[in-house]
């Protein structure tokens, strides 16, 4: 099958469009012919070099397509189905597992990280990760919702606990996360503060249901969100830019609010008055992708068409390097698709 390969670590220039052997599976494993996989920031990173990462390595974590073959044990998935996939690999019998923590699995991994993902044609994968999509869902589509609908449910539903009335700043709502997240608080009635670096961008929040926004390149985000919420501050500050914002997302808080973070796109060392963190009870919460019961429980969302998928582009598989390029330079809303 045709793959997008890498062999070393660096540039767009390592991305090689190469025969790779098809995938063989397993009889407890499905095999799905890749109509549609979806970029995130993860797959610029790892082109980069991550450590644990084995090459030659194949990226990709979001995946839509049919099922080309269904392996002996599994009785309840016919050839042809359309499909999306978890896009999370994990032992399935560990206590971490076997209690709905997924995510706390000691071999837990993003889909296309430690292991091959599905920049090319065929993928298998074990049954628990594949779900049937409705007909009315594109394959783009379909590829644009898991990594970051389920990121941004856990951070929001199982980290911070959102309700109603809540203010939620959303940073870089421009973004596959940012515009998840968007969705995800409106879903709960939450107002949305949402910030973006162009007009563009801004405007696309608003139509994602944003209630305001802020351009974070020309305004001060702590000084907007103050004449906003008229000194209110916001209940949660949804956070994955890391560095250039981290300051700001601080002193966006009210007096208990929290801090939740997936990312530190713009670099990860940052510091913070610890004064300020007890003497207005924040809370600073970590989330690292989501559980199986998130992808089910925000998947049903998806299919209902309360949420909604944000497709950006799509590019044919063979140019990986272009649809890299775009997502590393920000001129994305929503998601970056390729092909095979
Ligand atoms: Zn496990």
């Amino acid at each position: 099958m045709k793959a997008i390969r890498f062999h070393e670590f660096g540039g767009t220039e390592v991305l090689k469009f190469e025969d790779v052997a098809d995938p063989k599976i397993r009889k407890d494993q499905v095999l799905v012919r890749v109509k549609a996989c979806a970029l995130n920031h993860l797959d610029l990173f790892i082109r980069k070099g991550l450590p644990g990462v084995k090459l030659p390595h194949i990226n990709g974590s979001d995946v839509a397509g049919d099922i080309a073959e269904v392996g002996e044990y599994i009785t309840d998935l016919k050839v042809g189905q359309r499909v999306l996939l978890a896009p999370m690999t994990f032992c399935g019998y560990c206590t971490a597992c076997t209690t709905g923590q997924q995510n706390f699995c000691p071999q837990f991994t993003v889909l296309g990280y430690l292991n091959d993902g599905a920049n090319c044609e065929y993928i298998a994968v074990p049954r628990v990760n594949v779900l049937p999509i409705p007909d009315e869902l594109t394959y783009d589509e379909a590829a644009s919702v898991p990594l970051v609908f389920v990121t941004a449910w856990h951070m929001l539903v199982s980290r911070s606990h959102i309700k109603p009335g809540n203010t939620v700043l959303v940073l870089g709502g421009g973004s596959g996360v940012g515009s998840a997240a968007i969705q995800i608080c409106k879903l709960f009635n939450a107002r949305v503060i949402a910030t973006g670096g162009d007009e563009a961008k801004l405007e696309q929040s608003r139509e994602l249901g944003a209630d305001f926004v802020i351009n974070h390149y020309q305004q001060k985000i702590g000084d907007e969100v103050k004449k906003i919420t008229n000194k209110g501050m916001c209940d949660i500050v949804f956070e994955h830019v890391g560095k250039a914002t981290w300051a700001e997302s601080m002193k966006s808080l009210k007096p208990g609010g929290s801090l939740v973070t997936c990312g530190a796109t713009t670099g990860p060392d940052a510091s913070f008055d610890i004064r300020f963190l007890f003497a207005r009870q924040l809370s600073f919460l970590g989330s690292f992708m989501g559980t199986m019961g998130d992808f089910h429980e925000v998947m049903k969302h998806i299919f209902s068409g309360e949420l909604k998928a944000v497709v950006d582009k799509s590019f044919p598989l063979r140019e990986a390097a272009a649809a890299h390029q775009r997502l590393e330079k920000s001129e994305q809303f929503g998601k970056v698709i390729l092909n095979p």
